[in-house]
């Protein structure tokens, strides 16, 4: 069959109508600042979106600097499969903005880097493929990061306090260096200091900007006016890589087992990267089934499709349900319900097979496919089907009858 795929909207589809529900803060002149509901902050956040989005205004967009640049902040994030999540990303983002003319904003990344690092609004990148995600090497990493400061001497080091990776080795950071100031979970910033919670979160204590700054997912807005220069640089990659190697004297005190890949079918919802979603536009659960154990995902549901008893109770997304954040959330046949969107906030990537091409989930999504959910799940299990094959991988389950 042929799939009439709607709209590809990611970052080119522009509704003034709608708040876009991951994007909720706002960059003002001087600095960053949380997003305030509202017409202005709204009409500002869509205004800087037109400015940004698509791949041809990026190019339009002015470097962030032309001016020799005599100073330097660095930016820490670990990469998942070639990609930055959305939390890297914004602590990227609080490097570039709070930098002035005259400061270069460096990217430290540990795993392979596919992003485009210019739009990130990085001038200097040292990538470090061998570490990242997928590899347990704290001792390394910390030697490359204490390498590439001696180095830089940069004025700021930002990194993302988030459960692993960066909160751990910013914390590692700051315990291996001398009269070093640190600040953890920061909730607030701009140019003048930051701001995090105490006491249960009762309190809000403000500093001025410390060398340090772990930085809390959803402080910083990702949206740049601007690019860096996004250059590669290959002579810092290997002396970090070098320094990385020499760090890793504590090697033999533990063993590194590796990561073992659960499918996302195992996985809690709530944690899944992948979910395959069902609604009420979902009549053959069985091959909503397969296809969803063909793609190894988890399986969620809308409430109404909870409610018809197709689903259980625990599967169900929505605000009276589960909220997910998926990398990647597959919907069949939902129509895209307040109360549903607000499960699914943060997914990254969401793609819709609808009938109706103005349901509110088309215009949520990425990619939008405007046919028969049945039909989409039958292509979609012959290609995978077919993909297996062709790399010699298990079959896919074979394709219930009718529910
Ligand atoms: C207090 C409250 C809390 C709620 N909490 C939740 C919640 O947590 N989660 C939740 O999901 N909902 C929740 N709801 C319900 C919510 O308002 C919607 O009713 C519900 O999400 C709709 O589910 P749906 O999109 O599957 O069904 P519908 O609204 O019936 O939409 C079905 C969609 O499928 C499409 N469709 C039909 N046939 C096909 C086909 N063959 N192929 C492709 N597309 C097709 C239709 O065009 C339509 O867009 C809540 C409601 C209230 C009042």
């Amino acid at each position: 069959m042929e799939l009439n795929i709607h709209s590809i909207s990611g970052g080119v589809h522009i509704d003034k109508n709608r708040i876009n529900p991951r994007r909720p803060f706002s960059v003002t002149a001087d600095g960053i600042k949380r997003f305030v509901l509202g017409e202005t902050a709204i009409g500002e956040a869509s205004e800087v979106h037109a400015q940004v989005a698509g791949h041809n205004h990026q190019q339009a967009k002015p470097l962030r600097t032309i001016q020799a640049t005599v100073k330097s902040v660095l930016a820490v994030a670990h990469t998942d499969r070639g990609t930055l999540d959305e939390h890297s990303r914004q602590v990227i983002a609080a490097a570039v903005l709070l930098a002035d003319a005259v400061t270069e904003v460096v990217l430290l990344v540990f795993g392979e880097l596919s992003d485009d690092s210019a739009a990130l609004g990085a001038d200097r990148v040292v990538v470090l493929p061998q570490y990242g995600s997928h590899a347990f090497a704290p001792e390394q990493e910390l030697a490359a990061l204490r390498n590439l400061i001696e180095a830089l001497q940069p004025e700021h080091i930002y990194i993302p306090d988030c459960a692993i990776a960066g909160g751990d080795l910013g914390r590692r950071l700051g315990a291996s260096m001398a009269d070093v100031s640190i600040a953890t979970h920061v909730v607030e910033i701009n140019a003048a200091g930051l701001a995090t919670y105490r006491q249960q979160r009762a309190v809000m204590a403000r500093r001025s900007l410390s060398r340090i700054i772990l930085l809390a997912a959803d402080v910083v807005d990702t949206r740049l006016p601007f690019l860096g220069r996004g250059e590669i640089d290959e002579k810092l990659v290997a002396t970090v890589s070098a320094a990385a190697e020499v760090g890793a004297v504590h090697k033999v005190l533990y063993r590194d087992l590796g990561i073992s890949v659960l499918a996302a079918s195992q996985m809690a919802l709530d944690e899944a990267d992948f979910i395959v979603s069902a609604g009420n536009g979902v009549d053959n659960v069985s091959t909503f089934n397969a296809l969803a154990n063909a793609l190894e995902a988890a399986v969620g549901a809308s409430r109404v499709a909870v409610d018809d008893g197709k689903f259980s109770r625990d599967q169900q997304i929505g605000a009276t349900g589960k909220t997910v954040s998926a990398s990647t959330y597959l919907a069949f046949g939902i129509s895209g319900a307040v109360q549903h969107l607000q499960g699914i906030k943060d997914c990254r990537h969401v793609i819709t097979v609808n009938l109706d091409a103005s349901a509110p989930m088309i215009k949520r999504a990425d990619l939008s496919i405007i046919d028969d959910a049945h039909a989409v799940m039958e292509a979609l299990l012959v290609q995978v089907k077919q993909a297996r094959n062709e790399n010699g991988t298990d079959d896919v389950a074979t394709v219930g009858s009718a529910a």
